[in-house]
């Protein structure tokens, strides 16, 4: 059966899976876990609503225009080996509507670009020493077989990295990286987290040992905007525009969440916004050791300064910044692998930085943001002028990333909550995996599920 073609939010459209005795689940936000959760519950025939504070659903992976075109806020690819997101794809029949593609890896060290996408780009790196990049080769190639993740729980990312890679490597490829992604947290990373990127990215290849990716047509908006059309024909219900601003409580019972516009009643709710929001919800009714735990996770926020320019910068699709003098972490060039004619011939630049709320590029406006970064593209791009630039977009996400620290699994908060009825799956509860829309969709699964088992049917009045 093929899901309404046309968006129907707030309006419920039953396929006479539903009767009045549903049990009502709230999912407070529509990310990607919100909305598998949402599409798992209603296809049981549960009487599902999501609350989202913002005018569309997909969260961190939601979008805005270009030329017509969604494109996302923060630049978005699968992995080849991102099994949850296409198992889901086949299961709602758009297997056809993703795309792998080839893309080009580089790094910018000492001044320099250095192509970084297959094992020969690996042997010929010059600023390591010609025995550390086997060296270096070596330990992609170990990483991806340790199978035994837990034994790494009590070592910091930079421990592990110096014992096994020694100290040219992780000063050269690894430290700056680590600096880039969690500035001051750095030094305090789990090497489980390390070990999990390096498994992931190592093993998205294709035959050649060429990096390979995937993305959407019509963006991951599109992947959202679908499963939010499955979720209306199955009855389901999404407010967009819809913050929830506290629970409803009884004893230790959640009864339902008022929102911005209304208090709707409910047999449970799945929150999935990230924890310190969760916290904040839940302060009034449970003791404070469980909301200090909640709390315990850390958070950076990213901002992404979008460029839409009238050439392009290099070849490199993604290019790692190595080099502290560069304020971003990344120079990601989106139509190095989404051909730019989807964006009427623009080319789409994403310089990305995550960093504490508390810094100066976070609270900077737009055009600040733009005026301080183009020093810098010129220093890295010579050529590079102000005139280049069509139009540009700062966005801003103040939980973008967990601090993943050692012996992070005893910091993860449980699916289920002191409160009866209230469910919590958010972005920080994926591990040993680190956050992404393949886990959202795995954990958005799983969740329903647990929350199906629970909240039982009551059989229809006679
Ligand atoms: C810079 C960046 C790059 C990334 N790149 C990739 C990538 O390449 N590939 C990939 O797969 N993943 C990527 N990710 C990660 C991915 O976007 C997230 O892991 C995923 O989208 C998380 O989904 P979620 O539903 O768990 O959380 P979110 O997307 O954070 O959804 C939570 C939702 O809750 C809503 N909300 C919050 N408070 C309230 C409230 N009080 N009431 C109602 N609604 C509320 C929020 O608006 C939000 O929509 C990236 C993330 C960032 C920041």
């Amino acid at each position: 059966m093929s899901a309404n073609p046309f968006l129907t939010f707030n309006n419920s459209l039953t396929n006479g899976n539903q009767n009045k005795k549903s049990p009502h689940i709230a999912i407070i936000g529509g990310g990607f876990t919100g909305l598998t959760a949402a599409y798992q519950l209603t296809r049981q025939g549960y009487k599902v609503t999501i609350l989202e504070k913002d005018e569309e659903v997909g969260g961190l992976a939601g979008s805005f225009q270009v030329n017509g075109e969604k494109l996302e806020k923060f630049y978005h690819h699968w992995f080849t080996n991102d099994k949850y997101v296409m198992e889901l794809v086949k299961e709602l029949d758009v297997e056809d509507q993703v795309i792998y593609r080839p893309t080009r890896t580089g790094m910018y060290y000492a001044n320099n670009f250095f192509k970084l996408s297959s094992p020969l780009d690996l042997l010929t790196f010059k600023p390591l020493h010609w025995f550390n990049r086997i060296r270096l080769g070596i330990f992609i190639l170990w990483v991806r077989r340790i199978k035994n993740w837990q034994k790494l729980e009590s070592l910091t990312a930079k421990e592990w990295l110096l014992k096994v890679c020694g100290k040219q490597v992780y000063q050269v490829v690894w430290e700056p990286l680590l600096r880039g992604k969690f500035g001051g947290f750095a030094d305090q990373i789990s090497a489980v987290w390390f070990w999990n990127k390096v498994k992931l990215r190592g093993g998205s290849r294709g035959k050649n040992g060429e990096e390979m990716l995937a993305y959407y047509r019509g963006g991951f908006a599109a992947l959202a905007d679908r499963l939010a059309s499955e979720i209306s024909f199955y009855g389901g219900q999404i407010k967009t525009n819809t913050s929830v601003k506290q629970l409803m409580v009884e004893g230790d019972r959640v009864m339902g969440v008022k929102t911005s516009q209304e208090i709707i009643n409910v047999d449970a709710v799945i929150a999935t916004p990230a924890l310190p929001i969760i916290a904040d919800l839940v302060d009034p009714y449970i003791n404070s050791e469980y909301v200090d735990q909640l709390r315990q996770v850390k958070y950076l926020a990213n901002v992404c300064l979008v460029l839409e320019l009238n050439r392009s910068l290099s070849k490199t699709y993604w290019l790692n910044v190595n080099d502290s003098s560069f304020p971003f972490v990344g120079v990601i060039e989106h139509t190095n692998f989404e051909s730019k004619e989807t964006y009427g011939g623009r080319h789409i630049i994403y310089l990305s930085k995550y960093l504490p709320e508390t810094e100066e590029l976070y609270k900077m406006s737009r055009e600040e943001a733009l005026n301080y970064s183009i020093p810098y593209l010129k220093i890295m791009f010579p050529e590079f002028s102000h005139d280049w630039v069509v139009d540009y977009h700062f966005w801003k996400a103040r939980y973008s990333q967990p601090i993943v620290c050692k012996h992070y699994s005893q910091l993860i908060p449980s699916r289920k909550t002191p409160l009866t009825g209230l469910y919590i799956s958010t972005m920080s509860q994926i591990y040993p995996e680190d956050r992404g829309t393949n886990y959202a969709i795995r954990e958005g699964r799983s969740i329903g599920d647990l929350v199906a088992s629970q909240i039982q049917f009551v059989k229809p009045d006679k």
